[in-house]
């Protein structure tokens, strides 16, 4: 009996997480034959969630192991890339296609969608926080909004759509990194009394734990804020502000208030932090105050889901679509300047690009032959250097 309600790697590798009409589809298919029929299958994202106009491609790393030994070919975006639904004509833009036979590889359809639909709505939304934040420290609060079993799926998204740290020690471990925080109410109730518990907090941490200190637990926010400099001085990195909502009224003021004390008593390097039911609009007012370090929990860690959806367009060598959907194999080219996508049948040769005439590279690339991975994955910081790279040329 399984104690904690998550699948195992095994499970997963061998179709157990899948729907079952995939099973049946198969068990109908093999007894009349077909099975072996060779597909082609792309995934689309009709539109995004919120009106995002871009997503931020993540789980591709998950895919490939999904499709390593089986006799499938895989096409896709990189892990990282950020993409558009549709192109500058408004054809859907496949980010990823396989290609084999139907009955090797359909009860695989649903843990792809899975590894792809939620890491990528995740990271998404951390690079939407990361545009927001400018340059501030932003750390990836949000595991406790989901069940621990996905943790390190979270915090490794939101790292790579751009956050600076993560909270989970399962996290910072999947990202090869050292947990980031700073302290709870708890520590400052236990103690009593603020200033025992900042000074105790800093007796005790090694000297890389960046000393933040609450400082709404009984006090005015102000107020707590003078005495946190004043009690650690120049070892004091920062001050966090995590008021509840309902007592928040003019937080924007209340942030502009507490930078001016600070500054005013000579504390300017203290940075502001602040967390508490943030998302990329509240970042953005508070940025402009003054605060340079957020908390990000809820609105990252239960991000939308990107409804990818995994469609045939070729049967047997030949174009075959659904309604709605476009048949035939294709390509996705991206302008090296402008960003401009533009899907095109697979066989045709690079396009200029048809908004600035600069040249285009092709986006999606074999990722999986014969069920050998065609090449290394890139580290984890690799994928967030390219996110935060291609972030300059995309806007909120
Ligand atoms: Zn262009």
């Amino acid at each position: 009996m399984a104690r904690f309600n998550i699948a195992s790697e095994q499970e997963i590798k061998s179709g157990g997480t899948t729907d079952v009409y995939f099973v049946r589809t198969k068990e109908v298919l093999q007894a009349k034959g077909l099975a072996n029929m060779n597909v082609v299958m792309e995934a689309t994202a009709s539109e995004l969630p919120d009106g995002w106009p871009w997503g931020l491609l993540c789980g591709v790393d998950e895919v490939i192991h999904l499709f390593e030994g089986l006799p499938v070919n895989v096409y896709s975006m990189s892990e990282g890339t950020i993409f558009r639904p549709r192109d500058v004509h408004g054809l859907r833009v496949p980010v990823s296609a396989v290609e084999g036979s139907y009955g090797d590889f359909c009860i695989f359809e649903t843990p792809f969608l899975g590894l792809i639909c939620q890491a990528s709505g995740i990271a998404t939304k951390s690079a939407r926080v990361r545009k927001a934040a400018i340059d501030s420290f932003v750390i990836s609060f949000g595991i406790r909004r989901v069940h621990p079993g996905i943790s390190r799926m979270v915090d490794r998204s939101s790292y790579i759509g751009g956050l600076d740290g993560v909270s989970s020690l399962s996290g910072a471990d999947a990202i090869g990194k050292k947990a980031t925080g700073t302290m709870p109410h708890a520590l400052i109730m236990l103690f009593g009394d603020q200033i025992k518990a900042w000074r105790a907090f800093d007796e005790v941490m090694p000297e890389d734990v960046m000393r933040i200190a609450l400082v709404d637990t009984y006090y005015d926010e102000k107020t707590e804020a003078i005495m946190a400099a004043e009690t650690l001085k120049e070892k004091l990195h920062g001050v966090r502000l995590d008021t509840p909502p309902s007592r928040r009224g003019d937080f924007i003021d209340l942030v502009r208030e507490v930078r001016w004390e600070l500054d005013t008593r000579g504390y300017s390097n203290v940075k502001i932090y602040v967390s508490g039911g943030l998302n990329e609009e509240s970042i953005k007012r508070l940025y402009e105050v003054g605060a340079r370090g957020f908390g990000v929990g809820t609105s990252i860690s239960n991000a939308p889901t990107i409804d990818f959806a995994l469609d045939i367009v070729e049967k047997e060598g030949r174009p075959e679509s659904k309604r709605g959907k476009l048949s035939g194999r294709k390509q996705v080219w991206r302008c090296c300047e402008c960003t401009t996508d533009i899907v095109l049948p697979f066989e045709m040769s690079e396009p200029r690009c048809s908004s600035c005439g600069a040249s285009t590279e092709p986006m999606l690339k074999p990722i999986i032959r014969k069920g050998q991975i065609v090449e290394t994955p890139s580290t984890v910081d690799q994928t967030r250097r390219y996110v935060l790279e291609q972030l300059k040329k995309f806007e909120l």
